[in-house]
C-alpha cells in the first residue's frame, strides 16, 4: 500500500499509541479527582498542555482540549458570535475554509449574523485588498485557515492577524493543517484563535484544541463540569490528550527534517507529473504550499475514476469532489480559485508524510499515466480534443 492522503488523517505515531497505552489501563483515574491515580492522570493533561502551548508560543492556560478541530472550528466562531453580538453581527471569512468553519458560518446567517465570504486569487491565496475592503465598523471576527486542506497553499496569517488588530477585530485562524507541520507563534502572527487536531499530525483521532488568547472574554460551548478552566466540560480525554502532547512533542523534534525531505518528494513528484503526463495543471502555489501537498487536475477525467483505480493499484489519495446526495459536488476551494467545473472535478489530492519514497512517486506517476491513458481513451471529449488539435502540452 502507498499511502498518499495525509491530509485527510496521519497514522498514528508508534510511540504515540506507546504513551497513550497506560492511561486506558493502569492510569484510568480521573483528573478530578483528589487521590494519587487521578492526580497521575492530571499531571499528564497539564504536560500535554505545557507542550502544545511551547509549540504555539503560548501560554498553557491559553489552551483548551477539545474533541478535534471542527469542534475547535465550531467554539470559536459560534462563541465569538455569541459574545460580541452587542459590538456587531458581521464576520468575514473566506471562501476556501474547511465545511467546518463555512456550515458554521452558515448556521451563524440563519441566526441573523452576517458572513462575507472573501474570494482568492487563482493561487488558492486569499486577496488581501479584497480582505480589508470587506471589513465594518460591525465585523467583530476574521476567520481565516492558515493552510488550506485541499490545495496546501499557505495564508498571509501576519498581515491579516495585522489588519484585525489594527482594527480590534478578532482573529480566528482554522491551524489544523499547519499546527505540528511549520512554525507558529501566536503572538507574531497577531492570533487570537486558533483551532488544531490531533490526527493531522500523528496524533489519535477525536481530540484537539483551541487556542484562546488570555483576556479573551469568550464563553463556553460545552457546558457542564468545570473542566478545561470551566470553558469546555466533560471528563477530559485523557489518553487522546496525552497521546496529542505526544505527537506535538514528536512533531517539533521533527519538524525541520521532515519539512525539508517532505518538500523534496513533493517537487521531485511535481516534476514527474509534468514530464509524464500532458494535459494536467498544478492546483495551488507552487511554492507557497504545505510541504506534503501535490495537487493536480487532469483534464479529460473524473478524479473520481482516477481514485477508485488508484485504490485497485493499492494506493490511497483523495480528489477534491464531495459526494453529496449520490451527485459529485466539485471542490468549492477549486471553483473559487476559478477552475472550470470540468477541470474541478478532474482533481486528485496527493499528500505526504515522511516515511514516503521516491520509489513510490515512482510507482505513482507510472499508475497515472496507465489510469489516465485507460480512461481518457474512454472519453468522448478527449477524443475529440485529440481530433482538433494535433500535438502534446500542458494545460495552463
Ligand atoms: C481535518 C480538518 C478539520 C477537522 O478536524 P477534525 O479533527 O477532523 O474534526 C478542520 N479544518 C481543517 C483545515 C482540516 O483539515
Amino acid at each position: 500500500m502507498i499511502y498518499l492522503d495525509n491530509a485527510a488523517t496521519t497514522r498514528t505515531a508508534p510511540e504515540v499509541v506507546e504513551a497513550m497505552l497506560p492511561f486506558f489501563s493502569e492510569n484510568y483515574g480521573n483528573a478530578s479527582s483528589i487521590y494519587g491515580l487521578g492526580s497521575a492522570s492530571k499531571k499528564a493533561l497539564n504536560q500535554a498542555r505545557r507542550t502544545l502551548a511551547e509549540a504555539l508560543g503560548a501560554r498553557q492556560e491559553e489552551i483548551y482540549f477539545t474533541a478535534g478541530g471542527s469542534e475547535a472550528d465550531n467554539w470559536a466562531l459560534k462563541a465569538a458570535a455569541e459574545t460580541y453580538k452587542d459590538r456587531g453581527k458581521h464576520i468575514v471569512t473566506t471562501r476556501i475554509e474547511h465545511h467546518a468553519v463555512l456550515h458554521t458560518c452558515a448556521y451563524l446567517e440563519k441566526q441573523g449574523y452576517e458572513v462575507t465570504y472573501v474570494g482568492v486569487d487563482e493561487n488558492g491565496i486569499v486577496r488581501l485588498e479584497e480582505l480589508e475592503a470587506a471589513l465594518r465598523p460591525d465585523t467583530i471576527l476574521i476567520s481565516v485557515m492558515f493552510a488550506n486542506n485541499e490545495v496546501g497553499t499557505l495564508q498571509p496569517i501576519k498581515e491579516i492577524g495585522q489588519i484585525a488588530h489594527e482594527q480590534g477585530i478578532l482573529f480566528h485562524t482554522d491551524a489544523v493543517q499547519a499546527f505540528g507541520q511549520l512554525p507558529i507563534r501566536v503572538d507574531e502572527l497577531h492570533i487570537d484563535m486558533l483551532s488544531a487536531s490531533a490526527h493531522k499530525v500523528n496524533g489519535p483521532k477525536g481530540v484537539g484544541c483551541l487556542y484562546i488568547r488570555s483576556g479573551l472574554k469568550l464563553g463556553s460551548f460545552i457546558h457542564g463540569g468545570a473542566q478545561e478552566r470551566s470553558r469546555r466540560a466533560g471528563t477530559e480525554n485523557v489518553p487522546g490528550i496525552v497521546g496529542f502532547g505526544k505527537a506535538i512533542e514528536r512533531a517539533v523534534a521533527i519538524m525541520p527534517e521532515k519539512i525539508e525531505r517532505e518538500k523534496r518528494l513533493r517537487d521531485y513528484l511535481i516534476d514527474l507529473i509534468y514530464e509524464e503526463i500532458p494535459y494536467c495543471r498544478l492546483n495551488g502555489d507552487r511554492d507557497r504550499r504545505l510541504p506534503g501537498n501535490v495537487n493536480f487536475s487532469f483534464q479529460f477525467v473524473e478524479g473520481e475514476s482516477v481514485l477508485i483505480m488508484l485504490d485497485m493499484k493499492g494506493i490511497c489519495a483523495s480528489s477534491g469532489s464531495a459526494c453529496t446526495s449520490g451527485a459529485l459536488d466539485p471542490s468549492h476551494v477549486l471553483l473559487a480559485m476559478g477552475l472550470s467545473h470540468e477541470l474541478a472535478h478532474g482533481s486528485l489530492r496527493l499528500t505526504l508524510s515522511e516515511e514516503n519514497t521516491e520509489e513510490e512517486m515512482d510507482a505513482v506517476v507510472e499508475a497515472l499515466k496507465e489510469i489516465l491513458g485507460k480512461l481518457r481513451a474512454m472519453s468522448p471529449l478527449y477524443e475529440d480534443f485529440m481530433k482538433s488539435r494535433k500535438g502534446e502540452g500542458h494545460v495552463q
